[in-house]
């Protein structure tokens, strides 16, 4: 797709990233390439969250891609129709959690019961899960036990189970993690041309746009007090934050 000087090429993977010598006028110094050619460029955007490490190595094990687990649950027959919870829920427990979101009134598969979570119910806590970017399978453990949570959250309010089943959809997905728990957003430190917005654990959804706004102020030469006044310092890209290892996860 291309207008307006905006070219998109979907189901193009990256396949590396070399720095070269400015050249010409265009001073072009980045080289991408793609399964279907070479793309200059004087700027690089790395918004590959959780893969960012497999097209700029420096980020490997800085962030760290971890595989989360999400079942969409029929409501048991003593469910309320069309969906009871008004809010969204944590499980918060020792060494993790889940969280839980009822389908809303009015929605497809209003009513259905959203659960995601349970990496420690894997063997070693999920450990297999981390540095894992497969998300065309499940992990059993972890679909087994999610499944079984709603029977238990809602006890007798659950009822018997839905005649076509309990699980309507479940599926995997790839996040990134971090040493500090916070993402990395920025122009990567001694990579001139080189910018990162990347590695939101499972929190995307609330910082991602907000992270885009800041790095385009940032690259557009808004770094300026305006910009100090919303986001936070600590997402930025120092070499102090990329020469951290991931030790695990801290929430
Ligand atoms: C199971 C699960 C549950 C979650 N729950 C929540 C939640 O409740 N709340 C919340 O706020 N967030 C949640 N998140 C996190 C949120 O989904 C992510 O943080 C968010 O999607 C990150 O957006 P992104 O665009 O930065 O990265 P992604 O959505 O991961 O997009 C990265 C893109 O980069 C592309 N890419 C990677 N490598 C290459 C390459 N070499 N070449 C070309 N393209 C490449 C990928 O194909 C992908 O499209 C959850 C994530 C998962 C997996």
């Amino acid at each position: 797709m291309s207008g307006g000087g905006f070219n998109l090429q979907t189901h193009t993977a990256v396949t590396g990233l070399k720095r070269k010598k400015p050249s010409g006028e265009s001073g072009f110094c980045w080289e991408v390439q793609t399964q279907r050619g070479v793309v200059k460029a004087r700027r690089v955007v790395l918004a590959t969250n959780g893969y960012t490490a497999a097209v700029w190595p420096r980020f490997q094990g800085v962030v760290v891609p971890l595989r989360g687990q999400v079942t969409a649950q029929r409501p048991g027959k003593a469910m309320p129709a069309g969906g009871c919870l008004p809010t969204t829920y944590s499980f918060i427990y020792e060494r993790g959690y889940e969280y839980m979101v009822a389908r809303p009134q009015g929605s497809r598969f209003a009513g259905d019961i959203v659960m995601g979570g349970g990496l420690v119910r894997a063997p070693d806590d999920g450990l297999m899960e981390f540095g894992t970017t497969d998300d065309s399978v499940v992990n059993e453990d972890i679909s087994e036990y999610l499944r079984e949570t709603t029977g238990r959250y809602f006890g007798p309010d659950w009822g018997e189970d839905h005649p076509e089943g309990r699980v309507r959809s479940e599926w995997t997905g790839i996040m990134g993690f971090s040493p500090d728990g916070l993402p990395f957003v920025g122009e990567v430190p001694g990579e001139n041309g080189l910018w990162a917005s990347c590695s939101f654990q499972g929190h995307g959804m609330v910082l991602c746009w907000m992270c885009a706004k800041a790095l385009v102020d940032m690259m557009e030469g808004r770094d300026d007090e305006e910009l100090g006044e919303w986001f936070p310092d600590v997402f930025r890209i120092t070499e102090e934050r990329l020469a951290k290892r991931f030790q695990g996860r801290l929430y």
